[in-house]
C-alpha cells in the first residue's frame, strides 16, 4: 500500500470531497457498496475505453482490473479497488487514498490517471457509498519521464513542439537505460522524406502540426513499452525500447498515418531504420546505425524499415573494392561517357544532351553508375570521374563541330563534392577556352540536394556559372530539399524533374502525380522551365505536356547512347530542333498540343484553370464523359452525376439545335474549335448560362468526343444585356419589372428623365414599390405601369401607351412608355419599361 496518500490525516477536519468537486477529474464513478452497483456520475467523452455506465461491480472491476489496466499496473489496481477491500483500505486512510495506473485511449496508446477513492463519514459520503475520481496526469508523467532515469541533476526539458526529450537529453536517457543489457533493446531511427517541401506545401503550421503528432505518437509508445523517445532535431526522431514485443513496421503505418492526416502524399512518406543492442552500450553507436539503415530505407519506396545488419558493413568493404578498381579504370580508359539526348516534348526533335558516365570493362561488361558514383561521392573521389568526364565530353564536342555537325548543347553532371573541393566555373571556363568551344556548347547539372548543403557557396557557384554564360539546370528538383523561395533565390535556368513517381506502381501512381504536379506548378509560378528525365511511355509523356513541361529526356524518346549513335542522329537535320531550349518561360501552354493525342487525364482536366469536360456525342445524344471539379461547382447540381446523360435534356428546348451546330463546327475546325453561349437547367428552376469552348479529340465509330473548357457566364450574360439596354435609352427612364410567382416589382436601371421628374432613381422605386407613385399620374391612375406590364407579359409583346404625370416642381409633364416583353428563361425580369417625354418625339 505504498501509493496510499497521507493526505487526509494531516486535513481531517477538511472533507476533501468538496475540494474533489471543484476540480477537474475526467471521470467520477459512484460505488454502491451495499448494491455490489456502480454507475458513471461523470464521463468525459472518448478520452478512455469506458464499460457501461453502469451495472455491478464486481464485474467491473473484475474485468477491469484484468482486461483494461496497464498490465504492469494490475496488481496495484486489484489491490486499491477490490470491493472486499475497499472499506478496509478506507478505514486505514480516513476516507481517502490514491493511486497512479495506466489506462487505455481509444487510440490504443496508454495514458497516465490517478485515482482516488473517497467514502465514509469522515468525508461526508453516506455508508456503503464510495466515489472515485479519476484525473488524467499523463503530462505530470510526461515531466517526471526522465526524473527516474537520469541523475538527478540533469533534468529533462522536454521539446516545447514534441514533447519529447531533445537529442543531448534523449542521448542521457537512453545511456541509463542501455546499461541494462539483460534486455535487448531496439533503436529505431526515423525520418521523413521531403520535410522542407512539406512545409513549403502545406506550410509550416501544418508541418508543426506533423511533428507534434509524431511526437505524441512516439511518446505513446515510448510510454506503452518501457522505453524512451527523442526530438533529434529537424525532422528526425529516434526511440529506444525493449526488443520483445515491438514490431518497427506497426511504427511505420502509425507514422504514415499522422502524415496523410495531414493531406500528404508518397513524397513524404517516413523512412524508418532499427537495430538492435546485442549487448552494446553505447548509444550513440546504435543510433548511427539504426541512421545508416534509415538512409538505406530512403533509397526503395517499397523497404520503408530497414534493419541495420552486418551487410550494410560489408557495404564498406565493397566500397573499398569499387574505390581501387576505379582508380585503375580510370588510368586504363575505361570510364566514358553516353549522350542521352533531351527532346522536345510534342515531336521529340533534340534540342540538347546530357553526357553520362559510363563504367564499361576492358571485357565489356557495365558497370552502372549507381553502383560506383555514390561510393565515390562518399569518399569524396567523384571530383576525379568528373573532371575526366568533362574533359572528355569538351574533347568531343569539339571534334563534333570540327566533323561539321550542328552545336548541341551538352550537360554535364557536378557534384556538390566538386564545389566544395574545387573552382569549378574556373576549371569550366580553361577547358572552354582550350577546346575553343562556343557559348551554348556546355551546360552544367547540379543536383538540388547540393543546395541543401551550403547554399552560399553553391549560389555563388551558379551566380558565376550563369555570368560565365554556362546555363544551369537542377538536377533531381523535387527530391529533397526545394523550397520555392530557395528556387527564387537561386535563379537557376531550368529546372530537372525526375518522372520517378510516375513510374511507380499503379497504387502510387495517382500519388505521384500529384507530387509531379504540385511541383511542375512551384515551377510555373517561377516561370522556370521544366524538363522531365525518366519517361517511359506515351501516356506519361502526354500527361507531363498537359501539365505544361516542355522537354522530356527518357527512354520514350531515347535511351543513353555512345557518341557515334549520337553523331548520326544530329547529323540528319530532321531529327534536331533548330530553336533549342527556350530558357525564357515565355511560350503560353496550348491546349491543342495535347489534344491531337488520344490521352487524356483527370490531371489535364483538372488542371486548366475553369470549368472543364469531356463530351462524347453520339446521334442525338450528347453525354458528359468526365468532368472537373471546376466543372462541378459550376454547374452547382447536386445530382450532377445522374445528370450526364443526354446532357440535351437539361437545356431549353430552343438551344439544342446550337449545341449541335456547335459541335459540328468544332469537328470541322480542329485547330480552332467553336464556341457557344449555352443554357442549363438547374435543379431548383433556374438557370446557368455556359460559354463552351468546344475543341474535337477523336472519334470511334460513331461517338464523337470533345473537350469543352467552359466559363460560367450567368451573370456576365444578364448584365450584358443590361448595358445594351442602359445604351439604347439613356435619355429614358427604364424600369425593369421583375414577377416572381404573384408577386412583382420594379427596379430603375437607367433615370434619363431624373431631372424632368425632379425624383431621384432611389425616391422612383420606392414609390413605384410601394404603390405611392400613382399620385403623380393625371388623372391618378395607379395601374398604368403593372398594367401595361402585365399585357406585354401575356401577349408576350411590344405595347406603347401615352400618359401624364406631375413633376415635383408641380409641372404638368407628357410621357410615352414602351413594354418590352423579355423572353429570357435565365431571369426573373419579365419586361422592360421605358419612359420617354413626348416632345422628344417632336422636334
Ligand atoms: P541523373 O543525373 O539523374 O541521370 C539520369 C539517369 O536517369 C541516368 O542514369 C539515365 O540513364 C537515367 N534515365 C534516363 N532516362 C530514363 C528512363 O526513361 N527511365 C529510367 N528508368 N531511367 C532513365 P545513369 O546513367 O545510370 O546515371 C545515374 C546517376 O549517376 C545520374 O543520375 C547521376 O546522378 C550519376 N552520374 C552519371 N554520370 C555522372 C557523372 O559524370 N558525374 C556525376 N557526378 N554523376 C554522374
Ligand atoms: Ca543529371
Ligand atoms: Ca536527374
Amino acid at each position: 500500500m505504498s501509493a496510499l496518500l497521507k493526505f487526509s490525516r494531516e486535513h481531517t477536519d477538511f472533507p476533501i470531497i468538496d475540494f474533489l468537486n471543484q476540480s477537474t477529474f475526467d471521470e467520477l464513478i459512484a460505488i454502491d457498496l451495499s448494491q455490489d452497483r456502480y454507475r458513471y456520475v461523470y464521463n468525459v467523452d472518448e478520452k478512455y475505453w469506458t464499460p457501461s455506465m453502469e451495472g455491478t461491480y464486481s464485474t467491473f472491476f473484475d474485468h477491469i482490473s484484468r482486461h483494461v489496466i496497464h498490465p504492469a499496473d494490475q496488481q496495484l489496481y486489484r489491490e486499491m479497488s477490490d470491493p472486499a477491500r475497499l472499506i478496509a483500505n478506507l478505514e486505514a486512510n480516513h476516507g481517502l487514498y490514491n493511486f497512479e495506473f495506466r489506462a487505455p485511449t481509444p487510440d490504443g496508446s496508454w495514458r497516465w490517471c490517478e485515482q482516488y477513492v473517497v467514502g465514509g463519514d469522515r468525508q461526508n459520503i453516506p455508508n456503503d457509498l464510495i466515489y472515485y475520481y479519476i484525473y488524467d496526469i499523463q503530462s505530470r508523467k510526461d515531466r517526471e519521464e526522465g526524473r527516474n532515469l537520469v541523475p538527478v541533476q540533469t533534468r529533462i526539458q522536454l521539446d516545447a513542439l514534441t514533447g519529447l526529450p531533445r537529442e543531448k537529453d534523449f542521448y542521457t536517457v537512453a545511456e541509463a537505460i542501455l546499461a541494462d543489457t539483460r534486455i535487448n533493446w531496439l533503436l529505431v531511427a526515423t525520418d521523413l522524406q521531403h520535410f522542407k517541401l512539406f512545409n513549403e506545401w502545406y506550410g509550416r503550421e501544418a508541418g508543426d502540426q506533423v511533428l507534434e503528432d509524431i511526437g505524441h505518437t512516439l511518446s505513446g509508445i515510448a510510454e506503452s513499452h518501457d522505453g524512451v523517445a527523442g526530438y533529434m532535431g529537424g525532422d528526425d526522431f529516434a526511440l529506444l525500447l525493449p526488443e520483445k514485443g515491438f514490431d518497427p513496421e506497426s511504427l511505420y503505418e502509425k507514422l504514415h498515418t499522422v502524415i496523410s492526416e495531414h493531406g500528404a502524399s508518397i513524397g513524404f512518406l517516413p523512412s524508418i531504420g532499427a537495430c538492435y543492442s546485442n549487448g552494446k552500450t553505447s548509444v550513440y553507436q546504435l543510433y548511427d546505425e539504426a541512421t545508416l539503415a534509415a538512409q538505406e530505407a530512403k533509397k526503395d519506396y517499397k523497404a520503408r524499415v530497414v534493419f541495420y545488419s552486418s551487410a550494410l558493413v560489408e557495404q564498406t568493404a565493397e566500397d573499398y573494392k569499387v574505390l581501387s578498381e576505379f582508380k585503375n579504370a580510370l588510368a586504363n580508359n575505361e570510364i566514358t561517357f553516353y549522350l542521352q539526348p533531351q527532346c522536345r516534348a510534342v515531336n521529340g526533335l533534340v534540342v540538347g544532351a546530357e553526357a553520362l558516365a559510363r563504367w564499361i570493362r576492358p571485357d565489356g561488361t557495365q558497370v552502372p553508375p549507381v553502383s560506383f558514383v555514390p561510393t565515390l561521392e562518399r569518399y569524396g573521389f567523384i571530383p576525379d570521374l568528373d573532371r575526366h568526364i568533362w574533359e572528355e565530353v569538351c574533347k568531343w564536342a569539339r571534334r563534333s563541330l570540327d566533323k561539321g555537325h550542328p552545336l548541341i548543347p551538352v550537360s554535364v553532371n557536378i557534384s556538390p563534392v566538386d564545389i566544395f573541393t574545387m573552382d569549378v566555373p574556373a576549371y569550366f571556363t580553361g577547358l572552354v577556352k582550350k577546346y575553343n568551344l562556343p557559348k551554348g556548347a556546355i551546360k552544367v547539372e547540379i543536383t538540388e540536394s547540393a543546395y541543401g548543403e551550403d547554399s552560399d557557396m553553391v549560389r555563388n557557384t551558379v551566380q558565376e556559372f550563369r555570368d560565365l554564360g554556362f546555363a544551369v539546370l537542377m538536377d533531381d528538383f523535387g527530391s529533397g530539399f526545394s523550397s520555392l523561395n530557395m528556387l527564387r533565390e537561386l535563379n537557376v535556368d531550368m529546372i530537372k524533374l525526375d518522372a520517378y513517381f510516375l513510374r511507380m506502381e499503379e497504387t502510387n501512381a495517382r500519388k505521384g502525380m500529384h507530387i509531379i504536379e504540385s511541383v511542375v506548378n512551384m515551377a510555373k509560378t517561377m516561370t522556370m522551365p521544366i524538363i522531365v528525365e525518366g519517361v517511359e511511355t506515351n501516356e506519361q509523356r502526354a500527361y507531363l505536356m498537359s501539365l505544361g513541361c516542355r522537354y522530356i529526356q527518357g527512354y520514350y524518346f531515347y535511351k543513353p547512347m555512345p557518341v557515334d549513335g549520337f553523331e548520326s542522329l544530329i547529323c540528319d537535320p530532321r531529327n534536331i530542333d533548330p530553336q533549342g531550349f527556350f530558357f525564357k518561360f515565355n511560350e503560353e501552354f496550348h491546349i491543342r498540343e495535347f489534344l491531337s493525342d488520344d490521352v487524356y487525364t483527370d490531371s489535364m482536366l483538372n488542371h486548366i484553370i475553369g470549368p472543364a469536360a469531356i463530351y462524347a456525342w453520339h446521334g442525338d445524344d450528347v453525354d458528359i464523359i468526365r468532368f472537373n471539379q471546376q466543372f462541378y461547382q459550376a454547374v452547382g447540381v447536386s445530382d450532377f452525376n445522374e445528370r450526364l446523360y443526354g446532357i440535351q435534356q437539361y437545356m431549353p428546348e430552343q438551344e439544342i439545335p446550337l449545341l449541335r451546330e456547335t459541335l459540328q463546327k468544332a469537328y470541322n475546325d480542329r485547330l480552332n474549335g467553336a464556341s457557344a453561349l449555352l443554357t442549363f437547367n438547374k435543379i431548383d428552376g433556374s438557370m446557368a448560362r455556359f460559354l463552351i469552348q468546344f475543341y474535337f479529340m477523336n472519334d470511334d465509330g460513331n461517338v464523337k468526343r470533345f473537350y469543352g473548357a467552359a466559363r460560367d457566364v450567368t451573370s456576365i450574360a444578364n448584365l450584358q444585356r443590361q448595358m445594351d439596354l442602359l445604351s439604347r435609352f439613356v435619355s429614358r427612364t427604364v424600369l425593369f419589372m421583375t414577377v416572381k410567382g404573384d408577386n412583382y416589382s420594379f427596379e430603375v436601371v437607367a433615370h434619363g428623365l431624373e431631372k424632368d421628374m425632379g425624383l431621384t432613381k432611389t425616391e422612383m422605386e420606392h414609390e413605384l414599390n410601394t404603390a405611392q407613385f400613382y399620385k403623380r399620374l393625371i388623372p391618378r391612375n395607379e395601374s398604368v405601369m403593372w398594367k401595361i406590364g402585365f399585357k406585354c407579359i401575356e401577349s408576350k409583346q411590344s405595347i406603347t401607351e401615352r400618359f401624364m404625370m406631375q413633376t415635383v416642381a408641380g409641372e404638368t409633364m407628357a410621357l410615352v412608355i414602351d413594354g418590352d416583353y423579355v423572353d429570357d428563361p435565365l431571369s426573373d425580369v419579365k419586361c422592360i419599361l421605358s419612359i420617354r417625354k413626348e416632345t422628344v418625339q417632336n422636334p
